[in-house]
């Protein structure tokens, strides 16, 4: 039997916010979010989600603010439940903040699973909290898993949750405090290609094009261009710097499929078409973003 020496076991703390992001976990967590199966508000995987989001966020020390509130949507009167965790929250009431952000619920659809839209958005935060939980930094860090992002689709509706969100920081005046956003959205797709979102804010898809360059993930991030209507148009119209960081072509493109590709809203988004190596691709360029801008 070969006793492998102390520091060869994994157990030496990382030395950086990227380096404390876990990809296997966030696979697993992907994977386990799921497993919940349909998970639009009122269902039961939606409740195990924002239970599983809870628990832990309770063991990594955050500090949890609730924005719940009613919807009126063309299907009906919905409660929506965003959940913010915060980190590294300090005394000085100027503290500068940032958003990590992304939904948590599925599209309104039988059968839908939605591993990568939703499933990968949630469990990537889920292992940024895991990583800030040992990890300093000078802005406070907000995690917002967003609800009722994609409606109810009687009427081409949606980002309810960000939309109340982001009018409550601008009415009480934190958003003056909010350097910036990130929204992560089908993140997890295996074919990895993040797209230059034509109405996110520049200068920060910089900051994310110089982390993915240190890295030696460049042909990862920005090798096409679109308009995405997502949840960080809500935070852009309060006049919050965003970014949405998003995979906008998932699985084949064409004129028989949905214009964000053929997996989606499709109840073929699976596990099978996630990878761990796509969740640690954007992980560790989203936290080492941070870091950068953290400076
Ligand atoms: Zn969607």
């Amino acid at each position: 039997m070969i006793v492998p020496a102390a520091g060869l076991r994994g157990q030496k703390a990382p030395s950086s916010l990227h380096d404390a992001f876990d990809s296997q976990q966030a696979y697993s967590y992907t994977a386990q979010v799921a497993s919940f199966g349909e998970r639009w508000p009122g269902t039961t995987g939606h409740a195990k989600t924002e239970k599983l989001i809870h628990d832990v966020l309770k063991k990594d020390g955050a500090q949890v603010e609730a924005d719940d509130f009613t919807a009126m949507t063309p299907g009906g009167f919905v409660p929506v439940h965003n959940i913010i965790g915060k980190f590294n929250v300090s005394a000085d009431p100027r503290q500068p903040i940032f958003i990590l952000a992304g939904h948590y619920d599925t599209l309104h659809k039988a059968g839908f699973i939605g591993a990568n839209d939703g499933g990968s958005s949630t469990a990537i935060l889920l292992s940024f909290a895991d990583a800030l939980a040992h990890q300093k930094t000078r802005m406070q860090i907000w995690l917002v898993w967003t609800d009722l992002e994609e409606g109810t689709f009687v009427d081409n509706d949606g980002l309810y949750g960000s939309r109340h969100l982001a009018k409550k920081l601008k009415d009480d005046g934190r958003s003056d405090r909010i350097k910036g956003f990130f929204l992560l959205d089908m993140i997890g797709d295996k074919d990895l290609n993040v797209a230059r979102e034509a109405q996110s804010t520049r200068a920060l898809q910089d900051v994310i094009a110089a982390a993915a360059k240190q890295l030696n993930y460049s042909r990862y991030f920005f090798q096409y261009d679109t308009a995405i209507t997502d949840d960080h148009v809500e935070f852009l119209n309060v006049g919050i710097p965003a970014v949405d960081v998003v995979d906008a072509e998932f699985g084949r493109m064409g004129p028989r499929f949905d214009g964000m590709g053929e997996f989606h809203h499709a109840n073929t988004d699976t596990m099978d078409k996630v990878s761990r190596s796509s969740l640690e691709i954007t992980g560790r360029t989203i936290l080492l973003s941070v870091e950068l801008l953290d400076r």
